[in-house]
């Protein structure tokens, strides 16, 4: 059984169908990358996933538990944490105080703790910056601490938006080794991206998007070697 299993799903935004019967699966453990280019519905997918917006039909099973119709708020509490896109950090707050607002649902303050160290453990800069408005962060350093916050809130299941977006290339591979070596540690990671190159080389498995649809899907490396995919998102 999937650990998150999309069947059928139709979003509309009025009358544009931004997400057509799509079906998507991820398994326990894997990197699932959906690539597509830019309004191809992926930030859309992430949202209905999450609950953020309205889903016109088709259904999100999480660990087996229909999670279709339920509140943001609860599908964090079920173990899924989506990491914005454009990071969404909360200037005026320091770094710390920003990871903190991660575990907002818990109540185990001594497991914050420790997850607040183990967070700069895997992010120095973060501890380095922890007294630090979080506004004063480059782009780079903004990344991980929405990747640190997100892993505040211990889920079991990160939803990834465009982390590559925006930064310098030797950032953007930093931030893919981060990502590889989170789902290491035993979290699942659904990551939707432009940049098809990185998002396919770190996936187990990735889906390609189109207009709202998905189109393809294979092993991430099927999928870089398939020439289709070469020539539309590759550029080669
Ligand atoms: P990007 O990488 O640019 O974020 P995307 O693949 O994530 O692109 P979405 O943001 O999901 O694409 O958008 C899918 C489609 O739905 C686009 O045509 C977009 O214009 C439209 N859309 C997205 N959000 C809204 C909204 N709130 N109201 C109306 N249309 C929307």
């Amino acid at each position: 059984m999937a650990m998150l299993e999309i069947k059928g799903l139709n979003v509309h935004y009025g009358v544009i169908h931004a997400l057509k019967d799509v079906d998507i699966e991820v398994n326990e453990g894997e990197i699932v990358s959906l690539i597509g280019a830019n309004g191809a519905g992926k930030t859309t997918l992430l949202h209905a996933i999450s609950g953020l917006i309205k889903k016109t039909s088709g259904e999100v099973v999480f660990l087996g538990k229909n999670i279709t119709k339920m509140n943001a708020k609860d599908i964090v509490n079920a173990g899924i944490t989506q990491v914005p896109e454009g990071r969404r950090i909360f200037p005026g707050m320091s770094v710390y105080e920003n990871l903190i607002m991660g575990a907002y649902l818990r109540k185990d303050k001594e497991g914050i703790k420790a997850d607040i160290e183990d967070v700069y453990e895997r992010f120095p800069i973060l501890k380095q910056r922890s007294n630090q408005d979080a506004s004063t962060l480059s782009g780079g350093e903004q990344q991980m601490l929405a990747m640190g916050r997100a892993l505040m809130a211990k889920p079991k299941i990160l939803l990834l938006d465009e982390p590559s977006m925006g930064l310098a290339p030797i950032l953007v591979k930093e931030i893919f080794n981060i990502v590889e070596d989170i789902n290491k540690k035993g979290t699942t990671v659904l990551l939707i991206e432009q940049n098809a190159r990185m998002a396919l080389s770190v996936a187990h498995r990735a889906y390609v998007m189109e207009t709202g649809k998905i189109v393809l899907s294979g092993t991430g490396k099927e999928l870089s070697e398939s020439e289709e995919i070469q020539k539309a998102y590759l550029g080669g």
